[in-house]
């Protein structure tokens, strides 16, 4: 169910062994072909799809379009909540649902840069409420949730940004919204130092902002992917529905 629908006596209701599910996307540059949107959208789409499969055993809230994006703050469009800002934000959001009552939060990405922030901000969660035993804080990346699609004529084994899969979700959601990616040139994701982490920014990873192979995008691409990956979301839901409330495994 929709928080956006409840009002406060229903939400009081509910079982506070309910899921909750924020949903966290962006919006940021997307390249020549795509909107800002994008991250957003596909995001909202996944959400859709699995909340007919799960909708009275779990509680969605809205979905939280602003996201970590300073690394795309070159390109006209994007917003951002710097770092900091958006960890907080992240931990204020998760206070308020536990306050509330509620044991089982899952933050739903939808956007790369949503990712360490994110990670940092269950960490801290779980510092704070250390005396707790019966909280579960999971972050969960929409694409990083099953094997890497191989089937079929993928040419990317990786999400990229405005890439491939990107683009193939949104000729299937919104072809309206999507420019020219036919000539769209291929950008490479690189080995930098690998395998170390660097800091990075995008205009130093591409001038036009799309990484990857957005050229071999297709809708039927996109309705495999957006089946795959709407299949792993639930399929991970099931487990935190199913969780005992206690123990590590889940
Ligand atoms: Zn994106």
């Amino acid at each position: 169910m929709n928080l956006s629908d409840l009002a406060w006596p229903a939400v009081a209701g509910l079982s506070k062994d309910m899921p909750v599910v924020i949903p966290v996307a962006a919006c940021e540059q997307h390249g020549y072909h795509l909107p800002v949107f994008t991250d957003s959208l596909l995001l909202g789409e996944i959400v859709r799809r699995i909340a007919a499969k799960v909708d009275s055993q779990v509680l969605f809230a809205p979905l939280l379009w602003l996201g970590n994006s300073d690394h795309h703050l070159d390109f006209p469009g994007t917003v951002s909540a710097p770092p900091r800002v958006y960890l907080d934000t992240l931990i204020g959001l998760a206070e308020n649902f536990i306050q509330h009552g509620f044991r089982r939060l899952v933050f739903l990405n939808g956007h790369g840069g949503n990712d360490t922030p994110g990670r940092q901000a269950i960490f801290e969660l779980r510092q704070r409420h250390r005396e707790r035993d019966d909280l579960l804080f999971l972050f969960a990346t929409y694409w990083s949730l099953g094997a890497s699609p191989q089937e079929g004529a993928f040419a990317q084994r990786e999400m990229g940004h405005a890439c491939e899969w990107e683009t193939s979700m949104m000729l299937r959601l919104a072809p309206h919204l999507v420019g020219d990616f036919q000539h769209a040139a291929p950008v490479e994701f690189g080995t930098p130092f690998t395998p170390a982490a660097r800091g990075w920014i995008t205009r130093e990873r591409s001038v036009i902002g799309h990484i990857g192979e957005p050229h071999l995008a297709t809708a039927e691409k996109g309705e495999a992917l957006f089946s795959r990956f709407a299949a792993d979301v639930e399929s991970m839901l099931q487990r935190v529905i199913a969780w005992d409330g206690k123990s590590w495994n889940g």
